[in-house]
């Protein structure tokens, strides 16, 4: 088991591109373990070795952190299905997980929290206590277990995405602050994506960008901007979608038919491992410095993503070798092809 290296995630920046993985909600809810509609991560209690697995797969895939499954751990969600006494034990034994596979290899620990639903900028002083207690309660316990820093995402709100950055800060951690963009231009409180990223950085946010709801083909533009505005470092954290101009979000995506397919039936849509490691090349290029995946992300994009970047992971030991391949490998003479028959013909 190598050591881990002891570098932080500001170190590891400084000399490099970081290759983040998320996506462990929407992972384990296919494989059974999260029920769809709340998104609680009830998994972390009831099935521990599920989420120990999915984690040590995106390690061997080349991820640099492992990000603690406390996204909707909080206390909001946790009463909303009624596991408000768990609250303390589920966030612990996420962090504990996270740290008990970095440990395999030489990735970090981040604690994480996100959107709580309970921010609201109409009762901005009343409700920024709640959300500033919930941040406050999850990351004490955190802190607790251990973790290298700290990544607040899917944060509708630039004022929420403040109040986590100001709790963080008090900590004195590294935080990596990344907003939602559900809407075209703006946080729901009104602050184009842009100028809340600079507005994070400057408030003393380490690293700043975008998570979730876009794929790379509508999340990119708004990150090339962010990389002109921003002096720090910058994180992009897409989903492995297929979205585009007149469907910008996951949400959004529609069929032909012009039926919903958001968040259950998202499969046609899905990007293949050769679209996200385009991504990571092009965000690379860009000067992005923090380059991940979000909702829907799985080990098979990670490793293709940490490829594209010029490395080496555990698991590239079974990256494809198609030229091996009985039917379609090199080997394959082009009579035996015969399978290949073009069925519209
Ligand atoms: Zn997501």
């Amino acid at each position: 088991m190598p050591a881990r290296s002891g570098r932080g995630i500001l170190e590891r920046l400084k000399s490099g591109v970081v290759l983040g993985a998320e996506g462990y909600v929407f992972e384990l809810e296919r494989r059974g373990y999260i029920k769809a509609g709340p998104y609680v991560p009830e998994v972390v209690l009831d099935f521990p070795d599920a989420l120990r697995e999915l984690h040590r797969e995106f390690l061997r895939a080349g991820a640099d952190v492992m990000v603690a499954l406390t996204y909707y751990a909080h206390r909001g969600k946790l009463k909303d299905v009624g596991r408000e006494n768990d609250l303390e034990a589920m966030n612990r034994q996420a962090v504990r997980l996270a740290n008990e596979v970095a440990r395999e290899g030489d990735a970090l620990v981040a604690g994480d929290i996100c959107n709580t639903w309970a921010y609201d900028p109409k009762n901005k002083e009343a409700s920024s206590r709640v959300v500033r207690a919930m941040y406050e309660e999850q990351l004490s316990w955190a802190v607790d277990e251990g973790i290298d820093f700290v990544i607040a995402e899917t944060n509708d709100y630039l004022g929420e995405a403040l109040i986590a950055l100001q709790v963080i800060k008090e900590l004195g951690l590294p935080a990596m602050v990344t907003l939602a963009s559900t809407r075209p231009h703006q946080t729901w409180d009104g602050y184009d994506y842009v100028d809340a990223c600079k507005i994070l950085a400057d408030q003393g946010a380490d690293i700043v960008g975008l998570n979730c709801d876009r794929g790379p083909a509508t999340m990119m533009p708004i990150l090339e901007q962010v990389r002109r505005r921003v002096s720090g470092y910058v994180a992009v954290q897409p989903v492995p979608y297929k979205t585009e101009p007149a469907m910008p979000t996951f949400e959004s995506l529609k069929t032909a038919d012009g039926t919903n397919v958001f968040p259950i039936a998202l499969e046609p849509f899905l990007c293949t491992r050769f679209e996200m490691a385009d991504y990571a090349r092009r965000a690379q290029a860009l000067g992005i410095n923090y380059i991940g995946i979000c909702c829907g992300g799985g080990p098979q994009y990670v490793r293709a993503m940490a490829e594209a970047l010029g490395r080496t992971v555990p698991a590239s030991r079974y990256s494809p070798a198609i030229e091996l391949h009985p039917m379609i490998g090199a080997k394959v003479e082009e009579k035996e092809k015969e399978f290949l028959v073009d069925w519209k013909g």
